[in-house]
């Protein structure tokens, strides 16, 4: 199935500078936050901001001490002095454009003209724009309402900023004809004329239609109603879990568009879930194929392999004869981490929710398997001897911690930092760090090897692979992670500076293995391993090209390079018999 995206699908500036102030004044402000009524119209936003101890407060309700965020779609002044006389400290998050409607109507009204505004009366938008009216605002949303209308001598006409743009023009042409007079502002904002002519457009390209957004979004609604009109089949999800794949797979083209409200993340999980749909066609093949890779790699068993083969791998490099264990104290080491991990992990379900309901569908199997393969890495590492144990043991603890409050309070009061994951970056070190001890340093002191200059070259293999991929991971995952408060390196420096350092890294990963060959620090494989550098610089190309966006497919690409480097090895391997051969191209 061909997925079009629409280009206008996603937040607009209104609803990404209401979030970010409020993400900001949570992260500044260590008192109650609330916000005036609902933020935006998004129900999965609001429960990420409940999650993050944002209260909604309805007006009318007591305005308690603390701080107060206007919504995105504004208030009416005298709301607004109630605020003020409350005495708590407030952050007005009203959407500029939405200001600006205000600001005219200010204008007007206090010229003595009356207005009218075309929009909902139950919209908190127009609630907002008719309190600057002095008294004196209608709304229209019908004929009839035009109908209605007293006689009126000076008026200007306004728009709900997400009205539709057929709906405006009738109802001006209506005012027209009976008060000539009228001062008419087209104040729809333009991110809702974009996105609903983009409906138009891409009614004509796709045989079915998409929109995603929250039930209760006026804009959202707004593109559900174009669609329909248009005569093609619509459908209004939520989240990508309301979709009916079955009857959605009978299409060859679907479009996606979304409200301005609605969050790249959702969207993003409904185009991948569509891009799967195929595999839903009741009795196909392709079904069973497809359950069985997503089964291998949403259990964490792909990556978990991955995590074996660079313990084989780091061995070669060190010139270390690689033995079962290495592989699997690596192995279970990964396998627990990442399961584990996922349950205390909030932003997960934001950012991968095939992976969420995966495990949901396996929680008790999951668990258990998770507990005793963290055991069995702890078991292997006892077996290997006492520094193995301790590395299994520290970075276990490490990476369990990883989500819990364990920074002591003082130190934690003083820093703002609770958690390990709080520290701006931290997650991309900390994996990369754990991987490399695993899979490059466990090897080396098992054996009769002194720590050298090549074990040096295998923990920064190890360590920038995985940085290289979960900082690509993280860039995908960036809006789930903001809103509920990770600090990742994406988050940190910006995706496109997190971008840029990473196709740096992927660089500088080939050439030191070159340059490390070259050299004899490490054997002629170092050679041969640059090849997952430039596959590195292939998949970043590949996702900064739009080619493979968040899927399944981009998953298996880049923990791909975990297997390659052990194929890789494997052929190099000088130690490797197979079938009583000795089997080694290069060495
Ligand atoms: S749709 Fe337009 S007016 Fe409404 S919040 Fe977004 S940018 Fe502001």
């Amino acid at each position: 199935m061909k997925v079009v995206l629409a280009s206008t699908a996603g937040f607009c500036i209104g609803v990404r500078r209401a979030l970010e102030l409020v993400l900001k004044a949570i992260n500044d402000n260590p008192t109650k936050i609330y916000t005036y009524g609902p933020l935006i119209h998004n129900p999965q936003v609001l429960e990420l901001l409940r999650e993050r101890g944002i209260t909604i407060l309805q007006p009318g309700e007591e305005i308690p001490a603390g701080l107060v965020v206007i919504r995105a779609h504004g208030i009416p002044p005298q709301e607004r002095r109630l605020l003020e006389q409350a005495g708590g400290r407030i952050i007005d998050a009203t959407c500029p454009r939405v200001a600006k409607v205000q600001a005219i109507i200010r204008r007007w009204a206090a010229k003595g003209c009356a207005t009218l505004i075309v929009g909902d009366a139950d919209h908190p938008e127009v609630r907002g724009l008719m309190g600057y009216t002095e008294a004196r605002g209608y709304v229209v949303s019908t004929s009839r309402d035009v109908a209605d209308l007293p006689d009126l001598n000076s008026l200007i006409v306004v728009a709900q900023t997400t009205q539709s743009e057929c709906q405006f023009e009738a109802r001006v042409r209506e005012i027209a004809a009976r008060f000539p007079q009228a001062q008419v502002f087209n104040t729809i904002c333009d991110a809702t004329a974009s996105r609903q002519a983009e409906v138009q457009e891409l009614s004509r390209q796709a045989e079915a239609l998409v929109v995603v957004g929250g039930r209760n979004s006026g804009n959202t609604q707004r593109l559900v109603e174009i669609s329909q009109g248009t005569g093609i089949p619509t459908y209004h999800v939520e989240t990508e879990q309301e979709l009916d794949l079955v009857e959605i797979s009978r299409y060859q083209t679907v479009a996606v568009t979304a409200g301005a409200s609605t969050p790249n993340w959702l969207i993003g999980n409904v185009v991948n879930t569509l891009k799967h749909a195929w595999a839903f066609r009741p009795g196909s093949w392709t079904n069973y194929l497809y359950r069985a890779w997503r089964f291998f790699l949403k259990s964490n068993i792909y990556v978990a392999i991955g995590a074996g083969s660079l313990s084989y791998t780091s061995s070669l490099l060190q010139q270390v004869e690689p033995q079962f264990t290495y592989f699997f104290v690596a192995f279970f080491y990964v396998y627990a981490m990442h399961l584990l991990n996922h349950f205390t992990d909030k932003a997960s379900k934001l950012n991968d929710p095939v992976q969420t309901m995966f495990y949901g569908r396996h929680r008790r199997f999951l668990l258990v398997t998770g507990f005793l393969s963290a055991l069995i890495a702890l078991g292997l590492g006892a077996y290997l001897g006492p520094w193995p144990f301790i590395f299994v043991l520290v970075m276990s603890g490490i990476g369990l911690m990883y989500n819990f409050k364990i920074i002591p309070e003082r130190l934690a009061r003083s820093t703002g930092i609770y958690r390990l994951k709080e520290i701006p970056g931290s997650k991309t070190m900390f994996t990369a760090v754990a991987w490399g001890v695993l899979a490059a340093l466990i090897p080396v002191v098992c054996s009769d090897q002194e720590i050298s200059g090549a074990t040096v070259i295998a923990f920064f293999f190890v360590a920038g692979m995985i940085f290289i991929r979960s900082g690509l991971f993280e860039i995908m995952a960036i809006e789930g992670d903001r809103v509920v408060g990770k600090e990742t390196l994406a988050i940190a420096l910006g995706k496109d500076r997190t971008f840029t350092l990473l196709v740096f890294g992927s660089l500088a990963f080939a050439a030191m293995l070159l340059g490390a060959a070259w050299a004899g620090v490490i054997p002629s494989l170092g050679y041969t391993l640059s090849l997952c550098g430039v596959y590195m610089l292939g998949y970043l190309l590949l996702y900064h090209r739009g080619l493979m966006e968040s899927s399944l497919m981009l998953e298996s690409l880049v923990e791909g390079n975990m297997i390659l480097a052990g194929v890789l090895a494997f052929i190099w391997d000088p130690y490797n018999t197979v079938f009583g051969f000795q089997f080694s191209v290069f060495g």
